[in-house]
């Protein structure tokens, strides 16, 4: 046992919205594991494993793996775990995931302590993840193949049909809270923190 308590943090928010940013300081400052699942799948696909060739038409049409897939690759991560310490950026991004995570939390004792939702108007968004593609490669490192304009907005489009409907439920259990996402990230990590008491 490492004597650590459990604690689970769920970032909510927009593709663009700085959750991966955001996660990996709360990560590194408060000793969680920081899950994301848009990184566990491209590094499958830049090792060309077998899951890696499934989901990389998916990825770059900017549509969402399917639930199970994403459900496994979770509770595996989840299973070897001593004390339950966690960040999940980009999962849940469904109801069935939503759920299948509830379940699995419940089953290690580890419910979801906090919710944060970072909140960016969709034009804001769409513009950062360009910028974000340009900058990538401006620097001469690997621009994400979903990183263009149109994959964007598919993917905010995605969002609000299938991702946004968690906001009510993670409201209805208590553990949601907004957040302001425009500002420098200090700010915006400021913010976060004050809200998780
Ligand atoms: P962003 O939030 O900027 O869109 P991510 O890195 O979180 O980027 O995800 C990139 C892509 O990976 C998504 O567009 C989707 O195809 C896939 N993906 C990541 N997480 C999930 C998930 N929980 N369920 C289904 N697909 C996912």
């Amino acid at each position: 046992m490492t004597g650590q308590k459990n604690k689970v943090v769920i970032f909510l928010g927009p593709p663009g919205a700085g959750k991966g940013t955001q996660a990996e300081r709360l990560a590194a400052e408060q000793n969680l594991l920081k899950i994301s699942t848009g990184d566990i799948l491209r590094d499958h696909v830049a090792r060309d494993t077998e899951l890696g060739r499934q989901v990389k038409p998916i990825l770059d049409e900017g549509k969402l793996v399917p639930d199970a897939i994403l459900i496994a690759l979770i509770r595996d991560r989840l299973a070897s775990m001593d004390a339950v310490r966690v960040i999940f950026d980009g999962f849940p991004r469904t109801l069935p995931q939503a759920e299948a995570l509830d379940v699995l939390l419940e089953e290690l004792g580890a419910p979801a302590n906090a919710v944060p939702l970072l909140e960016v108007p969709d034009q804001v968004l769409v513009d950062r993840i360009v910028e974000r593609g340009r900058q990538a490669a401006a620097r001469g490192e690997a621009v994400r193949s979903d990183d263009t304009e149109e994959t964007a907005r598919k993917r905010q489009r995605v969002y609000h049909e299938q991702t946004q409907p968690l906001i009510d439920y993670y409201a209805a259990r208590g553990h949601l809270y907004r957040v302001d996402g425009v500002g420098t990230p200090d700010e915006v990590y400021g913010r976060i923190l004050a809200g998780m008491k």
